[in-house]
Protein backbone atom coordinates (compact mmCIF):
# COMPACT_ATOMS: atom_id res chain seq x y z
CA UNK A 1 0.00 0.00 0.00
CA UNK A 2 1.09 3.60 -0.59
CA UNK A 3 2.21 6.54 2.10
CA UNK A 4 -0.77 7.29 3.97
CA UNK A 5 -1.88 11.22 3.95
CA UNK A 6 -3.28 10.36 7.10
CA UNK A 7 0.72 10.42 8.37
CA UNK A 8 1.11 13.71 6.82
CA UNK A 9 -2.04 16.08 7.74
CA UNK A 10 -2.69 17.59 10.89
CA UNK A 11 -6.41 16.10 10.82
CA UNK A 12 -4.63 12.22 10.25
CA UNK A 13 -7.50 11.66 8.06
CA UNK A 14 -6.53 10.47 4.19
CA UNK A 15 -5.83 7.14 2.25
CA UNK A 16 -2.72 6.46 0.66
CA UNK A 17 -1.12 8.40 -2.64
CA UNK A 18 -0.77 6.68 -5.26
CA UNK A 19 3.13 8.00 -5.54
CA UNK A 20 4.93 9.71 -2.35
CA UNK A 21 7.94 11.38 -2.89
CA UNK A 22 9.83 14.09 -0.01
CA UNK A 23 11.51 17.20 -2.09
CA UNK A 24 13.92 17.72 0.58
CA UNK A 25 16.76 19.35 -1.65
CA UNK A 26 16.63 21.96 -3.89
CA UNK A 27 19.45 21.06 -6.13
CA UNK A 28 16.97 17.72 -7.11
CA UNK A 29 13.91 19.46 -8.28
CA UNK A 30 15.10 19.30 -11.89
CA UNK A 31 14.87 15.65 -11.64
CA UNK A 32 12.00 15.34 -9.40
CA UNK A 33 9.95 17.34 -11.69
CA UNK A 34 11.23 15.06 -14.92
CA UNK A 35 10.14 11.98 -13.11
CA UNK A 36 6.52 13.42 -12.46
CA UNK A 37 6.24 15.55 -15.84
CA UNK A 38 3.57 13.50 -18.10
CA UNK A 39 1.82 11.91 -15.50
CA UNK A 40 -2.01 11.77 -16.10
CA UNK A 41 -2.84 13.82 -13.26
CA UNK A 42 -1.26 16.61 -12.00
CA UNK A 43 0.79 15.93 -8.75
CA UNK A 44 -0.43 17.14 -5.62
CA UNK A 45 2.03 19.10 -3.64
CA UNK A 46 1.84 18.69 0.07
CA UNK A 47 3.22 21.00 3.09
CA UNK A 48 2.42 20.56 6.75
CA UNK A 49 -0.94 19.24 5.72
CA UNK A 50 -2.76 21.70 8.46
CA UNK A 51 -5.02 23.13 5.37
CA UNK A 52 -5.63 19.76 3.76
CA UNK A 53 -8.75 17.55 4.16
CA UNK A 54 -7.67 14.39 2.69
CA UNK A 55 -9.78 11.77 1.04
CA UNK A 56 -10.07 8.41 2.74
CA UNK A 57 -9.30 7.22 -0.37
CA UNK A 58 -6.29 8.94 -0.85
CA UNK A 59 -5.07 10.21 -3.81
CA UNK A 60 -5.05 8.65 -7.29
CA UNK A 61 -1.68 10.35 -8.37
CA UNK A 62 1.58 11.79 -7.12
CA UNK A 63 1.85 13.59 -3.92
CA UNK A 64 5.08 15.84 -3.67
CA UNK A 65 5.63 16.64 0.34
CA UNK A 66 7.70 19.93 0.55
CA UNK A 67 10.55 19.74 3.01
CA UNK A 68 13.34 21.79 2.18
CA UNK A 69 14.88 24.36 4.28
CA UNK A 70 16.69 27.49 3.94
CA UNK A 71 16.63 31.41 4.58
CA UNK A 72 18.92 33.62 3.47
CA UNK A 73 19.28 37.32 4.13
CA UNK A 74 20.28 39.66 1.64
CA UNK A 75 20.38 43.63 2.15
CA UNK A 76 19.10 46.39 0.27
CA UNK A 77 20.04 49.56 1.93
CA UNK A 78 18.09 52.27 3.46
CA UNK A 79 16.79 49.83 6.39
CA UNK A 80 15.08 47.08 4.07
CA UNK A 81 16.42 43.17 3.79
CA UNK A 82 15.27 40.79 1.23
CA UNK A 83 14.79 37.49 3.12
CA UNK A 84 14.44 34.09 0.32
CA UNK A 85 13.09 30.96 1.91
CA UNK A 86 12.81 27.55 0.73
CA UNK A 87 9.21 25.91 0.55
CA UNK A 88 9.65 23.36 3.05
CA UNK A 89 10.36 25.59 6.23
CA UNK A 90 7.98 26.29 8.85
CA UNK A 91 6.28 29.43 8.79
CA UNK A 92 6.70 29.87 12.42
CA UNK A 93 10.35 29.28 12.20
CA UNK A 94 10.60 31.94 9.37
CA UNK A 95 8.82 34.09 11.91
CA UNK A 96 10.69 33.77 14.79
CA UNK A 97 14.06 34.15 12.78
CA UNK A 98 12.89 37.69 11.48
CA UNK A 99 12.22 38.61 15.00
CA UNK A 100 15.00 37.29 16.21
CA UNK A 101 16.62 39.22 13.57
CA UNK A 102 15.11 42.66 13.92
CA UNK A 103 12.85 42.37 10.82
CA UNK A 104 9.63 43.47 11.18
CA UNK A 105 6.80 42.53 8.58
CA UNK A 106 5.43 39.06 9.78
CA UNK A 107 5.49 39.49 13.23
CA UNK A 108 1.65 38.89 13.29
CA UNK A 109 2.08 35.49 11.62
CA UNK A 110 3.62 33.61 14.53
CA UNK A 111 1.90 30.12 15.47
CA UNK A 112 0.44 29.71 12.35
CA UNK A 113 1.35 25.79 11.26
CA UNK A 114 2.56 24.65 7.87
CA UNK A 115 5.32 25.60 5.49
CA UNK A 116 6.61 28.92 3.94
CA UNK A 117 5.22 27.02 0.28
CA UNK A 118 1.60 27.02 1.04
CA UNK A 119 1.26 30.35 2.79
CA UNK A 120 0.98 32.21 -0.57
CA UNK A 121 -1.58 29.90 -1.51
CA UNK A 122 -4.33 30.82 0.69
CA UNK A 123 -2.40 34.24 1.44
CA UNK A 124 -2.12 32.68 4.89
CA UNK A 125 -2.97 35.81 7.58
CA UNK A 126 -3.85 36.78 11.08
CA UNK A 127 -4.49 40.19 13.23
CA UNK A 128 -4.59 42.04 9.50
CA UNK A 129 -1.22 40.69 8.28
CA UNK A 130 -0.86 38.35 5.43
CA UNK A 131 2.09 37.17 3.71
CA UNK A 132 1.42 39.25 0.54
CA UNK A 133 1.97 42.52 2.14
CA UNK A 134 5.82 41.60 1.96
CA UNK A 135 5.47 39.36 -0.74
CA UNK A 136 7.84 40.49 -3.83
CA UNK A 137 8.92 37.45 -5.92
CA UNK A 138 8.25 33.59 -6.01
CA UNK A 139 10.28 31.30 -7.62
CA UNK A 140 7.77 27.85 -8.69
CA UNK A 141 7.96 25.11 -11.07
CA UNK A 142 5.15 25.75 -13.77
CA UNK A 143 3.54 22.34 -14.55
CA UNK A 144 2.15 23.76 -17.96
CA UNK A 145 5.32 24.96 -19.60
CA UNK A 146 7.42 22.44 -17.88
CA UNK A 147 9.55 24.79 -16.60
CA UNK A 148 11.05 27.05 -13.57
CA UNK A 149 9.55 30.99 -13.41
CA UNK A 150 9.91 33.45 -11.44
CA UNK A 151 6.59 35.14 -10.11
CA UNK A 152 5.73 39.10 -9.10
CA UNK A 153 3.52 39.53 -6.28
CA UNK A 154 1.66 41.53 -8.87
CA UNK A 155 0.07 38.54 -11.21
CA UNK A 156 -0.53 36.44 -8.27
CA UNK A 157 -4.24 37.89 -7.69
CA UNK A 158 -3.80 38.04 -3.55
CA UNK A 159 -6.85 38.49 -1.50
CA UNK A 160 -8.59 37.55 1.30
CA UNK A 161 -7.39 34.11 1.62
CA UNK A 162 -7.13 33.55 -1.90
CA UNK A 163 -4.55 33.76 -4.60
CA UNK A 164 -4.01 32.69 -7.96
CA UNK A 165 -2.46 29.33 -6.68
CA UNK A 166 -5.35 28.67 -4.70
CA UNK A 167 -7.70 29.50 -7.85
CA UNK A 168 -5.76 27.34 -10.53
CA UNK A 169 -4.49 24.15 -8.45
CA UNK A 170 -2.37 21.87 -9.61
CA UNK A 171 -0.67 24.44 -11.78
CA UNK A 172 2.41 25.57 -9.56
CA UNK A 173 4.81 24.20 -7.71
CA UNK A 174 6.20 26.73 -5.53
CA UNK A 175 9.94 26.56 -4.90
CA UNK A 176 10.88 29.06 -2.58
CA UNK A 177 9.69 33.00 -1.64
CA UNK A 178 11.00 36.31 -1.38
CA UNK A 179 9.82 38.65 1.34
CA UNK A 180 10.67 42.39 1.74
CA UNK A 181 11.22 43.14 5.01
CA UNK A 182 12.27 46.52 7.36
CA UNK A 183 15.12 46.61 9.59
CA UNK A 184 13.55 48.04 13.01
CA UNK A 185 12.80 47.35 16.62
CA UNK A 186 9.23 48.02 16.24
CA UNK A 187 6.59 45.97 14.91
CA UNK A 188 4.02 46.76 12.40
CA UNK A 189 0.89 48.84 13.45
CA UNK A 190 -1.33 47.02 15.13
CA UNK A 191 -4.29 47.00 12.90
CA UNK A 192 -6.93 44.44 14.12
CA UNK A 193 -8.88 45.72 17.54
CA UNK A 194 -8.57 42.45 19.64
CA UNK A 195 -4.62 42.34 18.85
CA UNK A 196 -4.44 45.80 20.57
CA UNK A 197 -6.56 45.03 23.32
CA UNK A 198 -4.72 41.53 23.50
CA UNK A 199 -1.09 44.11 23.96
CA UNK A 200 -2.66 46.71 25.88
CA UNK A 201 -2.04 49.27 22.98
CA UNK A 202 -3.90 51.53 21.28
CA UNK A 203 -4.62 50.81 17.47
CA UNK A 204 -2.01 52.07 15.18
CA UNK A 205 0.78 51.92 17.98
CA UNK A 206 3.74 50.25 16.60
CA UNK A 207 4.80 47.74 19.62
CA UNK A 208 8.46 46.45 20.14
CA UNK A 209 8.59 43.34 17.87
CA UNK A 210 9.77 41.09 19.95
CA UNK A 211 7.03 41.59 22.59
CA UNK A 212 4.64 42.15 19.94
CA UNK A 213 4.99 39.06 18.73
CA UNK A 214 5.16 36.90 21.75
CA UNK A 215 1.67 38.44 22.53
CA UNK A 216 0.64 36.69 19.59
CA UNK A 217 1.69 33.38 20.18
CA UNK A 218 0.01 34.04 23.34
CA UNK A 219 -3.54 35.35 22.40
CA UNK A 220 -3.39 32.40 20.36
CA UNK A 221 -2.72 30.20 23.09
CA UNK A 222 -5.85 31.66 24.87
CA UNK A 223 -8.03 31.52 22.19
CA UNK A 224 -7.20 27.96 20.70
CA UNK A 225 -5.73 28.86 17.61
CA UNK A 226 -2.39 26.95 18.55
CA UNK A 227 -2.17 23.20 17.10
CA UNK A 228 -2.07 21.40 20.83
CA UNK A 229 0.55 18.44 20.60
CA UNK A 230 -2.30 15.75 22.15
CA UNK A 231 -5.85 16.55 23.74
CA UNK A 232 -9.15 16.70 22.19
CA UNK A 233 -8.50 19.31 19.76
CA UNK A 234 -4.76 18.03 18.38
CA UNK A 235 -6.42 16.77 15.10
CA UNK A 236 -7.38 19.78 13.31
CA UNK A 237 -6.92 22.22 10.72
CA UNK A 238 -8.10 25.32 12.46
CA UNK A 239 -10.95 27.46 11.14
CA UNK A 240 -12.96 25.53 8.47
CA UNK A 241 -14.78 28.00 6.97
CA UNK A 242 -13.89 31.82 5.38
CA UNK A 243 -15.27 34.79 7.26
CA UNK A 244 -18.12 35.00 4.29
CA UNK A 245 -18.55 38.08 1.94
CA UNK A 246 -22.30 39.41 2.41
CA UNK A 247 -24.85 41.90 1.27
CA UNK A 248 -25.60 44.82 2.66
CA UNK A 249 -28.97 43.90 3.77
CA UNK A 250 -27.38 40.90 5.22
CA UNK A 251 -25.05 43.02 6.96
CA UNK A 252 -27.81 45.16 8.53
CA UNK A 253 -28.99 42.12 9.68
CA UNK A 254 -25.67 40.47 10.94
CA UNK A 255 -25.34 44.31 12.77
CA UNK A 256 -28.78 44.20 14.12
CA UNK A 257 -28.43 41.11 16.01
CA UNK A 258 -25.21 42.61 17.48
CA UNK A 259 -23.22 40.63 15.14
CA UNK A 260 -19.27 42.12 13.39
CA UNK A 261 -19.25 42.84 9.81
CA UNK A 262 -16.06 44.26 8.56
CA UNK A 263 -15.14 45.25 5.64
CA UNK A 264 -11.82 43.29 3.55
CA UNK A 265 -8.71 44.46 1.15
CA UNK A 266 -10.80 44.72 -1.67
CA UNK A 267 -13.86 46.29 0.58
CA UNK A 268 -15.84 43.58 0.74
CA UNK A 269 -18.49 43.27 3.59
CA UNK A 270 -17.72 40.22 5.68
CA UNK A 271 -19.49 38.62 8.53
CA UNK A 272 -17.83 36.61 10.92
CA UNK A 273 -17.88 32.48 9.98
CA UNK A 274 -17.49 31.87 13.83
CA UNK A 275 -20.32 34.35 14.73
CA UNK A 276 -22.55 32.93 12.21
CA UNK A 277 -22.23 28.85 13.38
CA UNK A 278 -23.47 30.28 16.91
CA UNK A 279 -26.02 31.86 15.73
CA UNK A 280 -26.86 28.49 13.96
CA UNK A 281 -26.71 26.89 17.41
CA UNK A 282 -23.12 25.51 17.62
CA UNK A 283 -20.78 26.27 20.18
CA UNK A 284 -17.54 25.12 21.30
CA UNK A 285 -17.89 21.08 21.59
CA UNK A 286 -20.75 20.43 19.92
CA UNK A 287 -20.93 16.92 18.21
CA UNK A 288 -21.68 17.27 14.36
CA UNK A 289 -21.02 13.98 12.84
CA UNK A 290 -19.95 10.50 14.46
CA UNK A 291 -16.12 11.39 15.23
CA UNK A 292 -16.13 15.09 14.11
CA UNK A 293 -16.90 17.95 16.70
CA UNK A 294 -16.46 21.16 17.35
CA UNK A 295 -13.14 22.27 19.09
CA UNK A 296 -13.36 22.46 22.85
CA UNK A 297 -12.00 25.95 22.32
CA UNK A 298 -13.99 27.64 19.47
CA UNK A 299 -16.68 26.66 17.19
CA UNK A 300 -15.51 27.69 13.88
CA UNK A 301 -12.51 24.57 14.40
CA UNK A 302 -13.87 21.10 13.43
CA UNK A 303 -11.58 18.38 15.10
CA UNK A 304 -11.60 14.76 14.61
CA UNK A 305 -11.81 12.11 16.83
CA UNK A 306 -10.60 8.27 16.76
CA UNK A 307 -13.66 7.23 14.90
CA UNK A 308 -13.18 10.03 12.45
CA UNK A 309 -13.04 9.85 8.33
CA UNK A 310 -12.76 12.15 5.81
CA UNK A 311 -15.98 11.39 4.83
CA UNK A 312 -17.38 12.57 8.05
CA UNK A 313 -15.58 15.61 8.07
CA UNK A 314 -16.65 16.17 4.81
CA UNK A 315 -20.14 15.45 5.82
CA UNK A 316 -19.55 17.85 9.33
CA UNK A 317 -18.39 20.80 6.95
CA UNK A 318 -21.97 20.09 4.64
CA UNK A 319 -24.27 20.18 8.05
CA UNK A 320 -22.48 23.11 9.35
CA UNK A 321 -22.66 25.13 6.15
CA UNK A 322 -26.53 24.32 5.59
CA UNK A 323 -27.55 25.33 9.30
CA UNK A 324 -25.88 28.70 8.55
CA UNK A 325 -27.37 29.37 5.11
CA UNK A 326 -31.00 28.28 6.47
CA UNK A 327 -31.05 30.19 9.78
CA UNK A 328 -28.99 33.22 8.53
CA UNK A 329 -29.31 33.16 4.24
CA UNK A 330 -25.29 33.10 4.37
CA UNK A 331 -23.40 30.75 2.20
CA UNK A 332 -20.30 29.37 4.25
CA UNK A 333 -16.94 28.45 2.05
CA UNK A 334 -14.91 25.69 3.72
CA UNK A 335 -11.60 26.70 3.76
CA UNK A 336 -9.55 23.69 4.23
CA UNK A 337 -8.24 22.07 0.68
CA UNK A 338 -9.61 18.50 -0.92
CA UNK A 339 -6.76 17.11 -3.31
CA UNK A 340 -8.63 16.39 -6.11
CA UNK A 341 -7.22 14.93 -9.25
CA UNK A 342 -6.54 17.60 -11.78
CA UNK A 343 -5.94 16.66 -15.28
CA UNK A 344 -1.87 17.65 -16.04
CA UNK A 345 -1.37 19.70 -19.16
CA UNK A 346 2.43 19.23 -19.15
CA UNK A 347 4.04 19.39 -22.00
CA UNK A 348 6.58 16.41 -21.80
C1 LIG B 1 -4.27 25.50 14.74
C2 LIG B 1 -4.30 26.11 13.37
C3 LIG B 1 -4.31 27.49 13.23
C4 LIG B 1 -4.34 28.08 11.95
N1 LIG B 1 -4.35 29.44 11.86
C5 LIG B 1 -4.37 30.04 10.65
C6 LIG B 1 -4.39 31.47 10.54
O1 LIG B 1 -4.37 32.20 11.54
N2 LIG B 1 -4.40 32.00 9.30
C7 LIG B 1 -4.39 31.24 8.17
O2 LIG B 1 -4.39 31.81 7.06
N3 LIG B 1 -4.37 29.88 8.24
C8 LIG B 1 -4.36 29.26 9.44
N4 LIG B 1 -4.35 27.89 9.54
C9 LIG B 1 -4.40 27.08 8.32
C10 LIG B 1 -3.00 26.63 7.81
O3 LIG B 1 -2.12 26.40 8.86
C11 LIG B 1 -2.37 27.66 6.87
O4 LIG B 1 -3.22 27.91 5.78
C12 LIG B 1 -1.00 27.20 6.35
O5 LIG B 1 -0.42 28.25 5.58
C13 LIG B 1 -1.07 25.92 5.54
O6 LIG B 1 0.25 25.42 5.39
P1 LIG B 1 0.55 23.89 5.10
O7 LIG B 1 1.99 23.80 4.70
O8 LIG B 1 0.16 23.03 6.24
O9 LIG B 1 -0.40 23.65 3.85
P2 LIG B 1 -0.97 22.26 3.30
O10 LIG B 1 -2.17 21.87 4.08
O11 LIG B 1 0.10 21.25 3.16
O12 LIG B 1 -1.43 22.72 1.84
C14 LIG B 1 -2.46 23.65 1.69
C15 LIG B 1 -2.61 24.01 0.21
O13 LIG B 1 -1.41 24.59 -0.28
C16 LIG B 1 -0.87 23.83 -1.35
N5 LIG B 1 0.59 23.85 -1.21
C17 LIG B 1 1.32 23.50 -0.11
N6 LIG B 1 2.62 23.72 -0.36
C18 LIG B 1 2.72 24.18 -1.64
C19 LIG B 1 3.82 24.56 -2.48
N7 LIG B 1 5.08 24.54 -2.06
N8 LIG B 1 3.52 24.96 -3.76
C20 LIG B 1 2.24 24.99 -4.21
N9 LIG B 1 1.18 24.66 -3.45
C21 LIG B 1 1.42 24.25 -2.19
C22 LIG B 1 -1.46 22.45 -1.20
O14 LIG B 1 -1.48 21.78 -2.45
C23 LIG B 1 -2.85 22.79 -0.69
O15 LIG B 1 -3.64 23.21 -1.77
C24 LIG B 1 -4.34 27.26 10.79
C25 LIG B 1 -4.32 25.87 10.93
C26 LIG B 1 -4.29 25.30 12.21
C27 LIG B 1 -4.26 23.79 12.33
Amino acid sequence: MGELLADHTTLRLGGPADRFLTHADPADWPSLAHSVRGERAAPFVLGGGSNTLAADAGYPGTVIRMATRGIIVRPLGDGLVEVVTQAGEPLSALVAFTVAEGLSGIEYLGGIPGTVGAAPVQNTGAYSQQISDTLTRITAYDWHLSRTVELRTAGCEFGYRTSAFKTQPGRWTILDIVLRLTLSPYAASVAYPHLAEALAVPLGARPPLAEAAQGVLNDRRNRGLRLPSRGPDARQVGSVFLNPPITRAQAATVRAADGPVYRDQNGRLRASAGWLLEQAGYHPATQVTPGVSCSTRRTLTLTAHNDATASSFGTALQTLASRVLATTTVRLTPEPVRPTSVESLAHS
